[in-house]
């Protein structure tokens, strides 16, 4: 069996603790590769090297930086194929969708060319008598990143791309279900001309995790992943004095008003609820009909769809609609949050918990189902299923269909489908959530944009991707200067008092 690495200094470096976590191949159930769980001291190890390949890296003039940034991005370009198949054959995703999952990620390192811009500082003139005023924008030291298992390409870019844009060194733990992708993306940069020991993958678990939150050199910590583990690094992180963003899970609503193009909503919910297997923070998990009318005429539409949908590993084509999930145990809790909506009185109207695929019957598969007349209540509302499970909440009005959605924990993402423009504008403006679509089931913003949630999915001030990132991995410092020692009149210089 395949034994992983960590990425240090430039090279594989074989794990030294002993421990191990297995890496499954999803569709198959078999495990296929082993990554070593990292110890404090190999987290030390790795950041020491880290500081000790910064400085000279921040020396490097942003353009260069860029110019790696654009290197990178052609090797990214010509690998896709590669990166994209070793991401589908960990996390189960389909060969289109994990493609979709580089080219996110890209997208963000192509934003990164403009780090000559983002690193510009600010000028005062004449601030005060003979005194001049300037701010530049710096980069942090050593950064550190944590990424969870459904976006192992795209996550981790969104990251390091604008740290190390900004003339940071990065450390980045990957989630420890798919690693192979981190590892080849550490190779690609030190292609792309990236100095050794700048980037570093540590594969680990919460061991490692908490080394690099207690590591003093360590100046600020990255984190997208499930969201009580976000508060506890967000709080953890933050006492060590670090600074910190973390991104937590989701509940995303999509409300249907009785004037939306029913069939283009039905193709959003099908895409936007069950793509990917439903493993994604933006996937949209609640349906909000407005009205008896529209909650009849949706369900009647989405029930031969979802019915229909094509489950198969990525191996079996392009027209495969989702993959497994990536583990055993996301199935069974998946699984068991189905029956316990059951159980709490919820119409199950698509039952695919019984979905068995011909030859893969090991596999993490779970067939798609359908909730009608689910209530906020359950626990099936109330929590985060991240699986191929939709369920639909009927909403009497607009105003019960907006306060629905304001009132859950979560507030990553959201969207609204009608024809009415008082009505979406009212929404977009209304509603306390990060993300908002208007038509649009998934509205993941583009690189340039930021992303990131409001309420239980994001703790930290900033954003991440756009100018967000580039303000979170620089400090500013601030000079005031006077020079030369006054102002030259009639040849002498000498100050003017300040009146
Ligand atoms: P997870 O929280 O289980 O793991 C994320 C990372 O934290 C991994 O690297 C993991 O090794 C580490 N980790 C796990 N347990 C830990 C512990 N006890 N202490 C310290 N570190 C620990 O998340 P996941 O299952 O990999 O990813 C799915 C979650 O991520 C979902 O909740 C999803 O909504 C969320 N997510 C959010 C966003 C966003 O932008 N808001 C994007 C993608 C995924």
């Amino acid at each position: 069996m395949q034994e992983l690495t960590h990425y240090i200094n430039g090279a594989h470096v074989k794990g030294e603790s002993g421990r191990f976590s297995d890496v499954f191949n999803p569709a198959t159930g078999e495990v296929q590769a082993k990554t070593p769980l990292a110890t404090k001291a190999e987290i030390d190890a790795a950041v020491a090297i880290a500081a000790a390949a910064q400085p000279a890296w921040a020396a490097v003039n942003p353009q260069r930086r860029a110019r790696v940034m654009m290197k990178f991005a052609d090797l990214l370009n010509r690998d896709m194929d590669k990166l994209a198949e070793a991401l589908s054959r960990e996390h189960g995703k389909t060969f289109p969708d994990a493609k979709g999952d580089v080219v996110r990620g890209l997208e963000v390192v192509e934003f990164c060319f403009a780090a000559p811009h983002f690193m510009k500082g600010e000028y005062t003139e004449g601030a005060g008598p003979a005194i001049d005023m300037y701010s530049m924008r710096q980069p942090l030291g050593v950064c550190g990143g944590i990424t969870p298992f459904n976006f192992p390409a795209m996550i981790p870019m969104w990251m390091f791309a604008p740290s190390l844009a900004a003339g940071n060194a990065f450390v980045l733990k990957p989630s420890e279900r798919d690693p192979s992708v981190p590892l080849m993306l550490a190779e690609l940069l030190e292609e792309a001309g990236l100095p050794k020991g700048v980037f570093q993958v540590v594969n680990g678990d919460k061991e490692a995790v908490d080394a690099l939150l207690d590591n003093e050199t360590v100046q600020s910590i990255g984190f997208v992943g499930s969201t009580p583990i976000a508060q506890y690094i967000y709080a953890r992180g933050c006492e060590n004095g670090k600074r910190v963003q973390c991104f937590g899970g989701a509940k995303n609503h999509m409300i249907i008003m009785p004037d939306a193009d029913m069939d283009q909503a039905v193709d959003a919910l099908i895409g936007a609820g069950y793509g990917a297997a439903g493993e994604r923070c933006m996937a949209i998990s609640v349906a909000v009909p407005v009205g008896k009318d529209t909650a009849d005429k949706l369900i009647e539409k989405l029930i031969p769809r979802v019915e229909s949908l094509k489950i198969g590993p990525y191996t079996a084509g392009d027209d495969v609609d989702y993959g497994p999930l990536v583990t055993a145990a996301a199935k069974e809790r998946v699984l068991g949050l189905v029956d316990r909506g059951v159980e709490q009185g919820a119409d199950l109207v698509v039952d695919g918990r019984d979905f068995k695929l011909q030859g893969y019957e090991n596999g993490f598969f779970v067939g798609a189902c359908l909730f009608d007349n689910v209530t906020p209540d359950m626990d099936i509302y109330k929590q985060e299923i991240f699986g191929p499970v939709l369920s639909t909440v009927r909403a009497d009005s607009y105003d019960d269909a907006l306060k629905l959605a304001m009132d859950h924990e979560y507030g990553n993402g959201t969207a609204i489908f009608t024809r009415d423009g008082d009505t979406a504008r009212d929404f977009a403006n209304r509603i306390n959530i990060g993300m908002v679509g208007i038509n649009v089931p998934i509205p993941v913003p583009l690189a340039y944009h930021t992303f990131g949630g409001w309420k239980k999915s994001a703790f930290g001030d900033l954003n991440q991707c756009g100018p967000d990132s580039f303000k979170f991995y620089t400090r500013t410092k601030t000079v005031t200067a006077r020079w030369p020692s006054g102002i030259k009149e009639g040849g002498e210089f000498h100050f003017k008092a300040m009146d």
